[in-house]
């Protein structure tokens, strides 16, 4: 796996959570996705290298909903850059990591991604994402 890619934060109103991060960071928000797969509307920031992804749920029953639900606002899952996402995936799995897709899927950002099961990595969702090339 090579950097973190961003950090993925769930948020009650991405708005409220856009203004707030605004002051946080002193920066605006450089774009809004919604990804319809995952029943999200996410907004993205830059903070120097670094890349923070606010998450809002456009369905109660979604997995952003849920999360809140349970845990409140908050880190949400940490995501790592890949080169090759399906040998990453095979070689996570032989090391006994329980995966959430079978293959990768179309994520925000023009990226494929996948999730690593919280349960099988000491509770931290875990994003591997590949650049879709162009
Ligand atoms: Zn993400």
């Amino acid at each position: 796996m090579d950097k973190i890619e961003h950090i993925g934060i769930a948020v009650k109103d991405l708005d409220t959570s856009n203004r707030l991060f605004e002051k946080l960071l002193g920066t605006s928000h450089y774009k809004m996705e919604e990804v319809l797969s995952e029943s999200v509307k996410t907004s993205f920031f830059k903070s120097g290298p670094n890349k923070i992804e606010l998450l809002e749920s456009t369905d109660e029953d979604g997995p952003i909903a849920k999360f809140i639900a349970k845990k409140g606002e908050g880190v949400h899952h940490i995501a790592f850059a890949v080169d090759d996402i399906v040998e990453e995936m095979k070689r996570l799995r032989k090391e006994g990591f329980t995966l959430l897709n079978e293959t990768p899927k179309k994520g925000a950002d023009n990226k494929l991604v996948a999730f690593v099961h919280p349960k099988t990595a000491n509770g931290i969702l875990v994003e591997l994402c590949q650049e879709i090339e162009k």
